[in-house]
């Protein structure tokens, strides 16, 4: 099955308006193993809508669009797509119902051109809309292809594509497709796609890598006629990926949502550890990636954000003369820093970062990208010297991703 993307609306071509749901319904596309192949975004123009539909009918199975199921005159999705298809819109008593309904419950009269929201061609499915007012809709093209009408707003667009039409897709394929997502950290995408590409040719399963700063993440998609048969064919692709590139792997996860605060978090709390930090080039990154995950109260103790070279001192008790004698961006004030952290607020284990994040302040010796991240325990502190690329943004999350990664390791330590 092949789909296509078409959104629709003017403020998406001026840039007012960032084109979340294409990327949103891509992913959920990928996830299913639905090739797409293009995307188009069209003003509310009715001869440049017109023209999309046919070019989007003449290469795919499914065109999707978001936008234009409004009241206004400028919401022509549903009338130009009837046009391609050669039919008229009629009203539906179930959807004009629905939207007095709701006028009623927020009671508001409604005016006459609501009902253009009730209008569909004749063999249209609806898809309700619990969320606001226009319901979507599957409407056959001929030809066995279809466009499935979604609307605008991210927060009615997303779990109408979710609850209605990806199990509707579903049906239609006769198919499930069950997806594991593979999480890299300290391993190039290159490295990564030299390693695997031979699996990366299959056919079902499929094996796609894609990345972020940092890290590479592999999306393992199969399908079959039921879950458990996806399954089987996913476990030996899986345990092979293992095998070939071992402990950079550091999560195997059912949705791509997983991220490295996120598994020292678990880590933490599976050690029943709690943990403080000192941040200087973070800035207090490390604490709130951390503080992002739901339950993190339970492991989370505190931070300090060190910043300037005196505040080190003043709050995790590094020696002013250990930063005078190895400079602040050092091993061992990281080292100090992390075990400081530790002893004023009592926890299992402590992280710092120090370094130098840019664009100004390297020297040939130490360059921008230059950063120590210490990690504490009672048992053990040790210091990971790192040389990272990039510019000040991604020199930070860097930092903040190796802490993270650090914390993982160390509290699955036995
Ligand atoms: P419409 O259904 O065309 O009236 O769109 C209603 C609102 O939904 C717009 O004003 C945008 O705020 C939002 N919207 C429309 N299309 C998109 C899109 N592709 N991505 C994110 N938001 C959108
Ligand atoms: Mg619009």
């Amino acid at each position: 099955m092949i789909a296509e993307i078409l959104c629709i609306g003017t403020e998406l071509l001026m840039g007012q308006v960032l084109n979340t749901n294409a990327q949103f319904l891509s992913r959920r596309l990928s996830a299913l193993g639905v090739s797409q192949y293009h995307q188009t975004v069209v003003g509310d123009n009715a001869q440049r809508l017109e023209d999309a539909y046919r070019l989007a009918l003449s290469r795919a199975d499914v065109v999707i669009t978001s936008g234009g199921l409004g009241p206004t005159v400028d919401d022509i999705t549903k009338r130009v797509a009837a046009k391609v298809a050669g039919k008229e819109l009629v009203l539906f008593p179930e959807a004009e119902e629905a939207i007095r309904a709701r006028f009623r419950r927020y009671g508001r009269p409604m005016t006459e051109n609501n009902l253009s929201q009730a209008m569909f061609t004749p063999d249209t499915t609806l898809l309700p809309n619990p969320n606001g007012t226009a319901p979507g809709a599957i409407v056959p093209m001929g030809e066995g292809k279809v466009v499935i009408h979604l609307p605008g707003p991210p927060n009615e667009l997303q779990p109408m594509w979710i609850d209605q039409a990806e199990p509707w897709l579903q049906q239609r394929s006769g198919k499930v497709m069950v997806s594991r997502y593979i999480r890299i950290f300290g391993m190039g995408e290159s490295q990564v796609d030299e390693l695997l590409s031979d699996l990366e040719m299959g056919g079902n399963p499929t094996l796609s890598p894609y990345c972020s700063p940092g890290e590479v993440m592999l999306r393992a998609t199969a399908c079959a006629d039921d879950a458990a048969a996806a399954e089987a064919l996913l476990l030996p692709l899986i345990g092979e990926v293992q095998k070939r590139l071992g402990d950079v792997i550091y999560a195997i996860e059912e949705d791509d949502t997983g991220s490295l605060a996120r598994c020292a978090v678990e880590a933490l709390k599976r050690r029943g550890w709690t943990i403080a930090t000192a941040e200087s080039l973070t800035g207090g990154l490390m604490a709130s990636s951390m503080v992002e995950i739901p339950g993190a109260s339970a492991v989370v103790n505190g931070g300090f954000v060190t910043y300037q070279t005196v505040s080190k001192t003043m709050l995790v008790d590094v020696p002013a003369e250990l930063i005078e004698k190895y400079d602040v961006v050092s091993a061992e004030v990281a080292y100090a820093m992390a075990e400081g952290a530790r002893k004023r607020l009592g926890t299992d284990i402590a992280i710092s970062a120090t370094g130098l994040a840019g664009p100004d302040g390297g020297t040939p010796e130490k360059p921008v990208g230059t950063v120590f991240v210490g990690i504490s325990t009672p048992e053990r502190t040790r210091v990971l010297p790192l040389r990272l690329v990039g510019d000040r943004l991604r020199i930070r999350t860097l930092t903040m991703k190796h802490a993270m990664n650090a914390v993982r390791i160390e509290a699955e330590r036995m």
